[in-house]
């Protein structure tokens, strides 16, 4: 069970999380994020920091520490469980307070960010003491790690934590951190913003767990983007594919690359709302349960690159030479189209841009687009529904579309917007393919 920042940012909810791990007695790992707004607050301390702003992160840890004051004050009730909460409370401030003084390295901001996690799960484990529910707090950096590459290592995972809870077998609750972990070198690293989604999915491919609960803000997956159109609806099934294209294009409700662990082991992923815990939520599973369009995601910030050339007219080799060049600053294309004169490729990161330019140079003449957007139709089998196609195109009459992905996977079709066209192809899409307003 993985509970959200939202779903522990107040004591209150906090107190709820105890109520809906308490509601079985089956064994479990409660999976904690920091609580909500923590991590966006130690990325401001760590930004000031690489800033050289020392004062700027002074006042923002002071900040933050007052918050976790008047957190746990309300939290605990006992004078014993307040002397603890306030111990962690400042053993991790003191912890940021003495990073301020050092001289600050990529390292240490792993450090700062790792903290949130840290003072949900211990503060967590403090209340449910004083609740006398029994329980084990389980250093996730005991266990997850990330490789040379940042992939998570499922094997090294699965030994090290089948280890830990054979060492604690008397025990039927475990609680642990979301988001952090070690890397190649033994540091405090993270499975980046969004990261306790994935320490979920791969705690429970690593156990086989019967099931994989990810308890939110909302009721499931949703056909649209709740932030950005009015009436959207839950979807009650999704298979992990169809999933996993929702969140690596946008639907933010889930970490972008953290259905794959469940999908391994076939550990069925529900989403669950910790504010309504009786809606029945998605189910992500191994079957599609229903054709047809599922839901629509959007992905903004993107680069499409066209390399323009005659020579690729009959030319075999001409498309690895390209990807090599993306392959050497590992960066992911996320979508292509083809021509006999021209391919164009979509990025979403700016990191090796101005390299990557450079070295396609010799292949042609090359165009760059900044502030683009995926839009990303999701569903099972709409790759062979000529109906959807239509409709499609249809809808977005008014939007000048750049690119199109069709046919590469049967549950998906990809748009290319510029990201002054997303809220607006969003909104038409939702009356054209789902009929809602
Ligand atoms: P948590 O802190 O629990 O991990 P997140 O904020 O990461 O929660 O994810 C939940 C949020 O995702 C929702 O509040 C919603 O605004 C947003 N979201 C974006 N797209 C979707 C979608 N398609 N379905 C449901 N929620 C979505
Ligand atoms: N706390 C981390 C973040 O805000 C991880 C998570 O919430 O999933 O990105
Ligand atoms: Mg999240």
């Amino acid at each position: 069970m993985k509970f959200g920042g939202t779903s522990v940012g107040k004591p209150e909810r906090m107190y709820q999380v105890a109520d809906l791990i308490t509601r079985d007695n089956e064994s479990k790992i409660v999976v904690l994020s920091a609580l909500s707004g923590t991590t966006n607050a130690l990325v401001g301390i760590g930004d000031a920091l690489a800033k050289n702003s020392k004062e700027d992160a002074k006042t923002q840890i002071d900040k933050l520490e007052a918050h976790y004051h008047s957190f746990i004050a309300e939290l605990v009730k006992t004078p014993a469980a307040l002397a603890k909460a306030k111990a962690i409370v400042g053993e991790h401030f003191e912890f940021l307070n003495i990073i301020t003084k050092i001289s600050f390295n990529e390292a240490l901001n792993k450090d700062i960010l790792a903290q949130g996690e840290l003072l949900s799960t211990k503060l967590f484990s403090t209340y449910l003491e004083e609740k006398g529910i029994d329980h084990y707090l389980l250093p996730a950096l005991d266990f997850m790690s990330i490789d040379a590459n940042d992939e998570p290592q499922l094997s090294a995972i699965k030994t090290k934590l089948s280890q830990l809870l054979k060492n604690h077998s008397d025990k039927k609750m475990f609680i642990t951190q979301g988001y952090i972990c070690r890397n190649s070198k033994g540091e405090v690293d993270n499975l980046k913003r969004g990261g306790s989604d994935y320490t979920a999915s791969l705690i429970a491919a690593a156990i086989k767990a019967t099931v994989c609960e990810i308890w939110t803000d909302i009721d499931g997956m949703h056909n649209n983007d709740p932030r950005i159109v009015k009436k959207t609806v839950a979807i009650e099934q999704l298979s992990f594919d169809e999933a996993a294209e929702l969140a690596y294009f946008g639907a933010k409700i889930l970490h972008p690359t953290c259905i794959w662990p469940a999908q391994h082991e076939n550990v069925p992923v529900k989403l669950l709302n910790t504010m309504q815990p009786d809606a029945a939520g998605t189910v992500i599973r191994d079957e599609a349960g229903s054709e047809g369009v599922k839901a629509i995601a959007a992905k903004d910030g993107i680069i499409a690159i066209k390399i323009k050339s005659s020579r690729m007219l009959l030319a075999y080799g001409f498309l690895r030479k390209i990807f090599e060049v993306f392959e050497k600053y590992r960066t992911p294309i996320d979508m292509i189209t083809t021509s006999e004169v021209a391919v164009s490729v979509t990025i979403d990161t700016d990191v090796n841009l101005a390299a990557i330019v450079k070295e396609l140079e010799p292949f042609g003449t090359i165009e760059v687009d900044k502030n683009q957007t995926i839009v990303s139709i999701v569903g099972n089998k709409i790759g062979s529904s000529a109906d959807v196609l239509s409709k499609l195109f249809d809808t977005l009459k008014p939007v000048p579309v750049s690119m199109v992905s069709y046919g590469g996977s049967p549950h998906n079709i990809s748009l290319l917007v510029a990201d002054q066209y997303k809220i607006q192809t969003l909104q038409l899409l939702n009356s054209g393919l789902f009929g809602l307003e």
